[in-house]
């Protein structure tokens, strides 16, 4: 699948870094990654323009790196296991909460129809728009706010990522769930959570947990306090 709406030189520069990109792509199949869809988002997002200038020699390596004001970009194997969950086929309509680095956004571009994400620090909400812009990310829109309140202009989602660990799943994001739609957030204790997946169909609202997860704290409404 071809991302959409990725500008060709997205990777900057005569793709210095597409080597690297391909190692970090054989480090997720070979732990496991096999959908080639998320396999080949991450073979074209360029990571090393989400990251700050004092760790981009590290852009490529499969850790979790900080971003600044307490942050992290999250490891591309967890998030490759997450966005693999979803089952994206390139038409949805989704919502993730925590754009962080916005390197995650940049992902879901490629993988669904359009995004819209909200972060509640608004450098991090500032610098992500601005890293968006630069890769040539045009189906992705960012909001700065309480993302435990969800964005209800565009909703309903048919998926919906949230990036911060919360002690349940905020009411207002399962309200602007989809029909059939797929709401994937780390639910439990700061520093500990089990990753649910809460889908929505005729019968109702089922949740099933996926595994344990540790995420940095989802702080709002419906979330942790500050
Ligand atoms: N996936 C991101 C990393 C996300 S880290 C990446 O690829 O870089 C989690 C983010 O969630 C942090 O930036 C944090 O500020 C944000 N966050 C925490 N609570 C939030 C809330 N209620 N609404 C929106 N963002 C929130």
């Amino acid at each position: 699948m071809v991302p959409r709406r990725l500008s060709p030189g997205a990777s900057g520069g005569g793709d210095t870094y597409g080597g690297y990109r391909a190692r970090l792509v054989e480090t997720l199949r070979v732990q496991g990654i096999r959908d080639l869809a998320v396999l080949k988002a991450f073979a074209e997002i360029p990571r090393h323009l989400f990251v700050p200038e004092a760790v981009r020699h590290r852009a490529y390596e499969d850790v979790a790196l900080p971003i600044g004001n307490g942050q992290t970009i999250s490891q591309p194997f967890t998030q490759a296991r997450y966005l693999a969950a979803l089952r994206l086929t390139g038409r949805e309509k989704v919502l993730e909460i925590g754009t962080g680095s916005g390197y995650q956004t940049a992902l879901l571009g490629a993988l669904a129809a359009t995004v819209f994400s909200v972060e509640r620090v608004e450098t991090l909400a500032r610098a992500a728009q601005q890293a968006l812009r630069l890769a040539g990310a045009t189906n992705v829109s960012v909001l700065h706010g309480d993302g435990t309140l969800g964005w209800s202009a565009y909703a309903p989602y048919d998926a919906i990522l949230v990036a911060a660990g919360g002690p349940e799943v905020p009411r207002p994001l399962v309200e602007q769930l989809a029909p059939r739609g797929r709401l994937l957030i780390p639910v439990g204790a700061r520093g500990a959570q089990t990753l649910t997946l809460v889908e929505r169909d005729d019968a109702g609202i089922r949740q099933i947990p996926l595994g344990e997860a540790r995420f940095v704290p989802l702080v709002g409404e419906h979330g942790f306090d500050a």
